[in-house]
This record gives C-alpha cells, sequence and structure tokens, in this order.
C-alpha cells in the first residue's frame, strides 16, 4: 500500500507547516482533519512531499474534509505569495479567505445548491448616451483581455460606475464572471443597487458584517459558478468565482484596503498579485489615486485612462479657504460658516458637513483640578457620547459610565471640550429647528441597514443637513448636496507625516466630490487657521494630479514610498523596557546591512493600548525584493533569540500610517 506525506497549514500564528501521512492522493489546497496536540483542527494541504526529514511520530490525517480544493491554483499561489511578502504565518493567510464555518472541524462540506443565476441586461437602465471620455475609455478597456493594471483616473461625478457596468455587461455576456472590491462596507449598498438596477440575476455581496451563514453561502456559490458577480470589502478578494474575468478596485487610493490588525494585507495589492496569476486585467478606479499608483503609471507598468469632465458637464464644485483665525466657534462651526450654511438651506438645498471625530466631545475635563477622564488600559482620553451618555475609548472601545462629580477633588463642575459629530448635530438642531439632521458616522451606521435608511432620508428631504465622519467623504453618490463644509482641515494641514499632504488633498477632493453633482454654483467650505497654506493652495485648485506630481518629487527626493519600500516592526509588552531592548537588538543586526536604514526604536502613537505599550522601529531600503529578503533573514533570527518571548512582535509592511 502506497502511503503519501503532505506538509499542512494549520490556522494557528505558526510560521511552520506539518507534515503527515495518508493513504490517499490529496490535491493541494484541499481542507483536511488532522490531529494537532490534544486536539482535531483543520488544516490546509500546502505540498506533497517525497521524503520527509524524520518519519517518527508522524501522525495520519484522520480525513479528508471536501471533494476539491478550496483554493484553485492561482488563488493558491496568490496566498503563498501573500505569507511570503508580508512574512505571516501561511495557516493565517489561508484562513483568512475562506469563510469562517470552513475554518472549523464541524462536518461542514463544500457543497453546491446547483441553482444558477441567470443574468440579463436591463436595457432600460442603460438610459443615458456615454459622454465622448466615457465612450472612448471604455472602447479601450474592453480591449484589455490579458493582465494590465489599469487606473481609471475619473473626476468625482464622471461615471466610473457605468464604466465599471459596461464592463461587466461584457463579461457577463460571455459567460465570465467579474469580482467588484469596494474599500468599506458603507459603499457596497450603493454600488449594489446600480448593479441591481443594471442586471437581473443574483448578485453576491461578501463582507465581515454578514453571518457566518451568509457568507458561506455566498463563498460556495461562486465557486461552483452558480453565482458570476460578487461586490465585497477586501476578504473577498480571493473569491473562488469560477471563470474569473476581471477585478475591478473601486476608490483604489482608500486605506481602508489595508487591514489594520492581524494579517495586515493591503486588498488592492492582492487583487493585482491575483490578476496577474491569473493573466486577467484589473482595473483600478479613483478620482484621487495614490502615489503609489501614479507611480506605476509613470514607469509605464499601469496605463492610466482619464475622465477629467463630470457627466452633467458642469465644473468641479470651488474649494474655498475660510479664515477662522478670529472667530468665536459653536460647535466647531464659525460665525460665517454658519450663515453660508443658512443661506443654502433657505434655498432648499442640501449640506454636508464634515468632521473628523465621532462621539461629542474628545475631553471630559474637570473645571476645578484640570482632570481629564482617560482610559485606564489606553493611553488616550475618552470620548464623551452624548447619546449614549457614556465615554468611550476609541483605542479598544471599552465603555465607562458617565462621572458626576471628579474622582480627584469630587467638584462636580466638569465640562466638555472640543467637538465630535453629536456636538455639531446638536448645534445645528437648535439653529435649524425645522431641518433634518442626519449623522453618519461609525456609531450611526452600526446596524444593519442604517446606511440605507440615511440614502433614503437624505433623498426624501428637500434640505437637510449631512453631519459625519471620514466615513462620509467617500463616493457617495447625495445628488442634493451644493455645499460641502469641512470644520477641521488644519490638523492633516499641519500633520508632520510623511503623506499628510497626499492624504489629505484626496480627503479635501473627496469631500468636493460630495457637492453639486447636478449643480453649477456648488462649493466647498474649508476652515482653516492658515487659509495662504502653500499646500493648501494648491490643493484648492482642485486639481489632483499637480499635487500628487508635487508629492511624488518630494517622495523622490527624500527616497520615501513609492520610491523605496518602508516596514514597520512593531514590538508590544507590558514592559517598556522588554520591546526597547528587542528593537535595539533588531536595530543591531541590520545596521550592518547595506541599502538598509533604520529609524527608531520611537514610541508608537498612542504608546499604550489595552495596557500594552508600543514602540516600533522604521526599516527602509531601496527596493520591495531586497527588503523581503532581509525581513525573511530577520524573521529567521528573531525566532531565535529569547529576547522575542517577552514582546509580541509584528511588521506592517507598506505601512498607510508611519506612527
Ligand atoms: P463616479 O463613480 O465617477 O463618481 P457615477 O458613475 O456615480 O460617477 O456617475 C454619477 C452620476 O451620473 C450617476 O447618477 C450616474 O447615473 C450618472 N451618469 C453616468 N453616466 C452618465 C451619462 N453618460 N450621462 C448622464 N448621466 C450619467
Ligand atoms: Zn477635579
Ligand atoms: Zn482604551
Amino acid at each position: 500500500m502506497n502511503i503519501f506525506y503532505y506538509d499542512i497549514a494549520v490556522g494557528l500564528p505558526l510560521r511552520q507547516c506539518f507534515t503527515y501521512q495518508s493513504k490517499f492522493i490529496i490535491k493541494k489546497g484541499t481542507r483536511v482533519i488532522v490531529p494537532f496536540g490534544k486536539k482535531t483542527i483543520v488544516g490546509i494541504v500546502v505540498k506533497k512531499i517525497s521524503n520527509p526529514d524524520t518519519l517518527k511520530g508522524l501522525k495520519e490525517i484522520i480525513s479528508i474534509a471536501d471533494d476539491s480544493p478550496c483554493f484553485d491554483k492561482s488563488s493558491f499561489e496568490a496566498i503563498t505569495w501573500a505569507a511570503d511578502y508580508y512574512h505571516h504565518p501561511i495557516g493565517e493567510v489561508f484562513f483568512s479567505f475562506i469563510p469562517t464555518l470552513l475554518r472549523k472541524n464541524n462536518n461542514k462540506t463544500l457543497s453546491a445548491s446547483n441553482k444558477f443565476s441567470e443574468y440579463q441586461l436591463n436595457e432600460k437602465d442603460k438610459k443615458y448616451k456615454l459622454t465622448e471620455e466615457q465612450s472612448s475609455v471604455l472602447l479601450k478597456l474592453i480591449k484589455v483581455k490579458k493582465f494590465s493594471p489599469s487606473l481609471i483616473y475619473g473626476v468625482t461625478g464622471s461615471g466610473k460606475t457605468e464604466i465599471y457596468l459596461q464592463l461587466a455587461e461584457t463579461f457577463i455576456k460571455k459567460n465570465k464572471s467579474i469580482l467588484i472590491l469596494v474599500p468599506e462596507i458603507n459603499l457596497i449598498p450603493q454600488v449594489l443597487k446600480r448593479f441591481k438596477d443594471r442586471f437581473s440575476g443574483e448578485i453576491g455581496i461578501y463582507h465581515s458584517r454578514q453571518t457566518p451563514n451568509q457568507r458561506l453561502k455566498i463563498w460556495q456559490r461562486s465557486k461552483f459558478g452558480e453565482i458570476k458577480i460578487v461586490i465585497g470589502t477586501r476578504s473577498s478578494v480571493l473569491m473562488p468565482l469560477k471563470n474569473l474575468a476581471a477585478i475591478i478596485v473601486d476608490e483604489e487610493h482608500d486605506h481602508s484596503y489595508k487591514q489594520a490588525d492581524g494579517f495586515k494585507f493591503s486588498g488592492k495589492d492582492l487583487a493585482i498579485k491575483r490578476a496577474q496569476l491569473e493573466n486577467i486585467p484589473v482595473f483600478l478606479g479613483s478620482a484621487t489615486p495614490s502615489l503609489q499608483t501614479l507611480k506605476l503609471v509613470k514607469d509605464k507598468k499601469y496605463k492610466k485612462f482619464d475622465l477629467l469632465k463630470r457627466v452633467d458637464g458642469k465644473k468641479p464644485p470651488k474649494l474655498i479657504p475660510l479664515d477662522i483665525s478670529d472667530s468665536p466657534l459653536l460647535g466647531g462651526i464659525a460665525i460665517q460658516t454658519m450663515s453660508i450654511i443658512e443661506t443654502s438651506i433657505n434655498k432648499g438645498e442640501q449640506v454636508l458637513i464634515f468632521i473628523n471625530r465621532r462621539g461629542f466631545a474628545p475631553v471630559y475635563e474637570c473645571e476645578n483640578c484640570g482632570w481629564v477622564a482617560k482610559c485606564s488600559s489606553c493611553d488616550s482620553n475618552l470620548v464623551f457620547h452624548k447619546s449614549k451618555n457614556r465615554l468611550i475609548c476609541h483605542k479598544c472601545e471599552s465603555v465607562y459610565s458617565v462621572n458626576d462629580s471628579c474622582p480627584d477633588c469630587q467638584s462636580t463642575e466638569i465640562n466638555t471640550f472640543g467637538t465630535g459629530t453629536e456636538r455639531v448635530e446638536e448645534v445645528l438642531r437648535s439653529t435649524f429647528k425645522k431641518v433634518p439632521i442626519i449623522r453618519m458616522d461609525y456609531d450611526s451606521t452600526r446596524l444593519k441597514g442604517s446606511i440605507e435608511e440615511i440614502y433614503e432620508k437624505t433623498n426624501k428631504s428637500k434640505e437637510a443637513i449631512l453631519v459625519g465622519t471620514q466615513m462620509l467623504s467617500k463616493g457617495h453618490d447625495f445628488p442634493k448636496v451644493t455645499l460641502c463644509v469641512i470644520l477641521n482641515a488644519d490638523g492633516g494641514l499641519l500633520s508632520p507625516e510623511i503623506n499628510a499632504v497626499e492624504k489629505i488633498a484626496q480627503q479635501l477632493i473627496q469631500v468636493s466630490g460630495r457637492a453639486g453633482r447636478n449643480n453649477n454654483l456648488a462649493k466647498v467650505v474649508i476652515q482653516t487657521r492658515y487659509p495662504y497654506d502653500e499646500n493648501l493652495k494648491q490643493i484648492k485648485t482642485g486639481n489632483y494630479q499637480l499635487v500628487a506630481d508635487q508629492c511624488l518629487k518630494i517622495n523622490k527626493a527624500n527616497a520615501m514610498p513609492p520610491y523605496s519600500s518602508v516596514t514597520i516592526l512593531r514590538a508590544i509588552s507590558p514592559n517598556p523596557q522588554s520591546c526597547i531592548e528587542f528593537l535595539k537588538k533588531v536595530s543591531s543586526l541590520l545596521d550592518n546591512k547595506k541599502n538598509i536604514s533604520i529609524i527608531g526604536p520611537l514610541p508608537s502613537i498612542p504608546l499604550k493600548i489595552k495596557g500594552n505599550l508600543r514602540n516600533h522601529i522604521i526599516i527602509k531600503s531601496h527596493t520591495k525584493s531586497y527588503l523581503n529578503r532581509v525581513l525573511k533573514f530577520l524573521t529567521n533570527e528573531i525566532e531565535t533569540w529569547p529576547e522575542t518571548k517577552k514582546v509580541k512582535w509584528t511588521y506592517d509592511i507598506d505601512p498607510y500610517d508611519m506612527s
């Protein structure tokens, strides 16, 4: 009888695979049940091996969980690429891309429903003639047949979504499938509606707020070729759609494509890798493309397709810096701003107010002794949430009850300082008593269907004021908005961070894209104490390409990304000394390496989260491939050190924040 040996990845934070034996031939990418310590768990077959190092103690695979592999060849390769590129335990990478129900030993088996969705084009929904720009871009994009990343640089309101729909149409007609990625769950309903209006047939959606059963269903329906269109967030990037024709990455610049914790991958970069492995087109859409993408366009690795005019032919709104140095603020709003808002409301128009902070007030303080409410396990002030009458830590989401008297001096003179969305909402409510004030932030969109409700209420209302965080600035289409107000741009303008200008330019231009989709007189008011700031002057032109070119020049001169490759190595421990010792040892190991520079150890911001202290070093090199090799060497070394046992350490490859 033949015995076969397999390397198996398990869903644990372990960088190695484990060898098991079996009497059966099993394809790689298949789920198997294996004994592991005292448990039996799910593993994924990584490869068949002919000669294990040792046969002693080799355990046997208990059973094969499914009739077919979970991953086809290209997804499998995309995963091994990702585990290597992000230096992340491969089992966890595999598990990130299968539904939770398939990660457990629970008798679930991949199964087809054999209900194949038919797709019919709803011709009536194609109600307008494409603009000249749209037609010419679409014609070129349809001709892209193989792997070749295409940037669709389309100003807000230039009709990018219409291009996606017509691209999808060409693939669906050929009986192929298509994957559409959006950066945030909140953006799904809008895109979903456009696809549902255009195609009859099931459109799958996939994101982390669905139930495990919903996710399993869509994943299986994709795998067995029962559905052909899926819209999802980064976790759907390896959706096992059959006959995949292309991947669309909408709002490609958006940092929400990057996972913030655990396996810190970029959904966008993985989409591009998958497209390369499948040799299919990938379309990246944005009005404010990332510097990384623009550099690759310059290097002729990506092609760029411009949509520079709005479909309605209207000019983009004017960005107007408003000097508030001498103005008292009421709930973050200056008097002049309030009267501009009033004018719009009196005309029966809608206004959008943008503030980058949720809750009522970021500071809850004793007027008598200066005590400030802080989280007991993080290095951060508690934010007062009036609607819940609670103090909440935005770092760990711990909730505290509100003190009526100061814990230090027992004074009852406790006050709140600063402004968040709730305070803005309250001030507007008392000023505009009859106008609907609609808040859109993390707290108001937690519940299922809440985003749809916000759309409905906004579209139904005549005049209305929307108040929201960055969530409101992204891709949403509120056709009646003619005025946008940005309450606190200065934080972004003055930020010392390396990519601060890119970020604030993207944010301001994206916000401005929410205004005046149907109006020539739309404007964006930016409250600032620095109206003559050089960067603001450039951003004010609304010409993103200009700002981006400038940023690229500066980053090139400073050898910063995308002209270099950066990784953050963070160490976390209740004991700060352990972090520093560990990071210093890493620094000294890498110090003599050619073409590597190290900054730090630095305290991370915030220094403390959930009782743990955080420090990091920034590792920089000239190319990604070289840095990858150095990190591989480093990882092997680190894992042998006694110092490593005292800390939790992680890499953030291509970080979005350097703090
Ligand atoms: P973007 O995604 O670039 O911001 P959208 O695709 O959402 O733009 O288009 C903005 C609005 O214009 C949508 O309501 C869409 O239905 C409409 N639209 C798209 N193409 C055309 C066109 N050729 N003529 C008129 N309206 C259009
Ligand atoms: Zn006090
Ligand atoms: Zn906390």
